[in-house]
């Protein structure tokens, strides 16, 4: 298979389900290495840890982001506005049926103030379990390519450095003369350096993040 078909192969099998490596995340402090490993692969995934619950849910209908979460209490919110949703359409069918027009506008209206929400309550206990938990269901893959092309810090893209010099107030004078691979961090600014060719400990902490995310990721054993 080429690269143009094995992509789309991708993006295909991603947009039946509803998440994906291209679907857009929040995740919450009930979840804590979620976040930081979602970004390590490159997966759009915000997280804050000042973050109402209100505010989660507010970005999550503004931003059309999906929402993962160990927190009872933000379930129990979330449960609440399935709930309402629900009741809502039973009237909507009952005024229907009774042909009250007026009644009818003033419901559907309600229900369209509602948007849906999609969210995602983590059973798993455990730092690794949660990041399986949460790959597994939503079928995030490892796609080498996107290692760390986000900022770990504020989940935004990160792209490359071309003059050393325009981050030199940025990283140490030892940092700047001993590495030529560096990114920025399009959001925050925040610079990271090194690569998989660089020293041996730059190449080890790749070799272990590329372990990581084989290991924790969603693999699709039934195409092969
Ligand atoms: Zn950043």
């Amino acid at each position: 298979m080429d690269a143009e078909h094995h992509e789309e192969d991708i993006n295909k099998d991603n947009s039946h389900e509803q998440g994906g490596n291209t679907a857009k995340y929040i995740a919450d402090s009930s979840v804590p290495g979620i976040s930081k490993f979602l970004r390590m692969m490159g997966i759009d995934c915000a997280c804050d840890c000042s973050y109402t619950d209100a505010y989660i849910i507010f970005i999550a209908r503004s931003e059309d982001r999906i929402i993962i979460t160990r927190s009872s209490k933000l379930h129990a919110r979330l449960q609440s506005y399935e709930n309402k949703k629900a009741k809502l359409e039973r009237q909507l069918e009952k005024a229907k049926n009774t042909g009250d027009e007026e009644y009818i506008e003033i419901i559907q209206d309600e229900l369209d103030e509602i948007k849906p929400l999609k969210y995602y309550w983590v059973e798993s206990l455990g730092r690794e379990n949660q990041i399986l938990d949460v790959t597994g269901h939503f079928k995030i893959r490892y796609i080498p390519e996107l290692l760390f092309s986000r900022c770990v810090k504020c989940n935004g893209k990160v792209r490359r450095v071309v003059n050393k010099n325009d981050i030199k107030d940025k990283v140490y004078e030892l940092t700047l003369e001993k590495n030529d691979y560096f990114v920025q961090c399009e959001k925050c600014d925040n610079v990271y350096y090194g690569n998989e060719q660089g020293n041996a400990f730059q190449k080890k902490l790749w070799k272990s993040a590329r372990d990581l995310c084989n290991r924790l990721s969603y693999e699709d054993t039934t195409s092969h």
